[in-house]
């Protein structure tokens, strides 16, 4: 699928000689989960065969993740292993350490054909039959597309499930990060199509979507509707037909009381936000670029807090930025004492080609960041035992997503996100995808345990 001169979408059919099969590895977020899904579609609907192993595939994909420097030395990782037996395969790397290394890839690993950062997959099939034609060096770097990657073709992994993009690229500066580089400036598709997918989603039988973008509180509705985020979130939970509509990730800045308001009004809406803070302390937040300040962050966990319906909260930590003082970790490990978050992602600071901070002077060793790091996950992990103690007794109701034949346990999901694990006695029936009642018996720091009562 391609854009012809006048937009249309059109079919581009590969005569790939003998090449048809294709393997796939991905890494890093949803936002990359989902892409990887649509380039699937895409190259299924060419004709192309999935197989499971590189090992059987005459094209490899890597769908690549840059935002720290151990996710991207993960795919040179993994090239490095075909560099002597790979012959006769075709490599290709996508996503962001595609567009961010570009054409130096060629350089690190010789045996790649094929670049493609993510704001260029709606070329993917032109850049495959450049391949095909001979190409040895075939790039699809360009940032400066109005395209939202819409595909028709997308092919789902999760069955019951669905990720739908809504927003593409990001228009902040956060100073640590690389997405603005790897995936361009923020592109919005119109509430007309996102309300669209999702009702045909729930024709497909799924039940629940989660909305995807790395900034979703930006949205903004291009056609003359203009609808904003809150707005797109009502109409999705009104007019889909679905049952359970989650998003992620919003940025606090953005994050607006109307949201809390749809979600309060519509049970279809996810109790469940996850706002990441990145450090409690104002003077680190500055110099992150992020934005806001603590009290301005406090004040949103006050609107969530002060919800009709539990909101379920959860963030991302950055220990270590330069110039991290013992005070500011104080800052941070107050903040969680403070909001009492529902789980938390701790990442040590990495640094980040092309990002501002990079040029920041103080960085803190590697050591001190691990050190840091583990405060901040024992202070959460205490905090996580005595919020999830509190479903005890409880009812909740779940999505059936897996059973764990080890433990005899199907494993649950609720809408604030929480994994609950629970035995259904007397009853071998399979129960995947299905909605089931739970009473919560026991809680751990991550999980809660229970039985079915329906
Ligand atoms: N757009 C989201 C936001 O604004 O919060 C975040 C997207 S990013 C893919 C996910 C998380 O990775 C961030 O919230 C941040 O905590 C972490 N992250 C990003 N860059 C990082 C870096 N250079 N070092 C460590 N963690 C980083
Ligand atoms: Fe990165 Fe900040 Fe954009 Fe999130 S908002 S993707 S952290 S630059």
């Amino acid at each position: 699928m391609m854009r012809g001169p006048s937009g249309a979408l059109v079919l581009i059919t590969l005569q790939w000689s003998g090449v048809k099969t294709f393997y796939i590895e991905t890494f890093g977020c949803q936002m990359n989960a989902h892409d990887s899904e649509k380039v699937v579609g895409t190259l299924l609907s060419q004709g192309y065969q999935q197989v499971p192993t590189p090992d059987e595939a005459e094209l490899v994909f890597y769908n690549t993740c840059s935002i720290r420097d151990k996710a991207e030395q993960k795919v040179f990782h993994r090239l490095d292993q075909f560099k002597r037996n790979g012959k006769g395969k075709t490599f290709a790397v996508l996503g962001c350490v595609a567009q961010q290394e570009g054409e130096k890839i060629f350089e690190k690993a010789p045996h790649v054909s094929l670049v493609c950062g993510s704001a260029s997959y709606n070329k993917l099939p032109e850049l495959l039959v450049q391949l095909e034609t001979g190409g040895r060096r075939v790039t699809g770097l360009s940032l400066d597309t109005e395209d939202t990657f819409e595909t028709p073709f997308a092919r789902r992994d999760n069955p019951h499930r669905a990720y739908l993009t809504i927003i593409e690229g990001c228009d902040k500066s956060c100073a640590y990060c690389v997405v603005p580089f790897t995936r361009g400036p923020e592109r919005s598709r119109t509430g007309e199509s996102v309300v669209a997918e999702a009702r045909e989603l729930a024709k497909m039988g799924y039940t629940e979507v989660q909305l995807l973008g790395q900034n979703v509180n930006s949205y903004r509705d291009p056609s003359p509707a203009g609808w904003d985020f809150a707005a797109l979130l009502r109409q999705v939970a009104e007019k889909s037909g679905l049952r359970r509509v989650r998003f992620t990730t919003s940025h606090p800045r953005d994050f607006v009381k109307d949201i809390v308001d749809a979600i309060d009004e519509n049970p279809v809406l996810c109790n469940h936000v996850h706002l990441p803070v990145q450090s409690g302390s104002t003077r680190i937040l500055d110099a992150m670029q992020r934005l806001y300040t603590r009290e301005e962050y406090m004040k949103r966990i006050e609107w969530m807090k002060a919800a009709t319906r539990p909101i379920a909260i959860t963030t991302d930590i950055i220990v270590g930025f330069p110039g991290e003082t013992e005070e500011d970790l104080e800052a941070t490990l107050d903040l969680l004492a403070q909001v009492r978050y529902d789980a938390i992602f701790g990442f040590k600071y990495s640094r980040r080609p092309n990002t501002p901070a990079l040029a920041l002077d103080d960085q803190i060793p590697e050591e001190e960041k691990t050190r840091r790091l583990a405060i901040v996950l024992e202070k959460q992990r205490a905090i996580q035992i005595e919020q999830n103690a509190a479903y005890v007794g409880t009812i909740e109701d779940c999505l059936v997503e897996g059973f764990n034949k080890a433990t005899g346990q199907w494993i649950g999901r609720t809408s604030q996100h929480k994994t609950l694990n629970f035995l259904r006695p007397g009853s071998g029936q399979d129960i995947l995808g299905q909605y089931v009642d739970v009473r919560v018996t026991r809680a751990g720091p991550n999980s809660l345990a229970g039985e079915c009562v329906n």
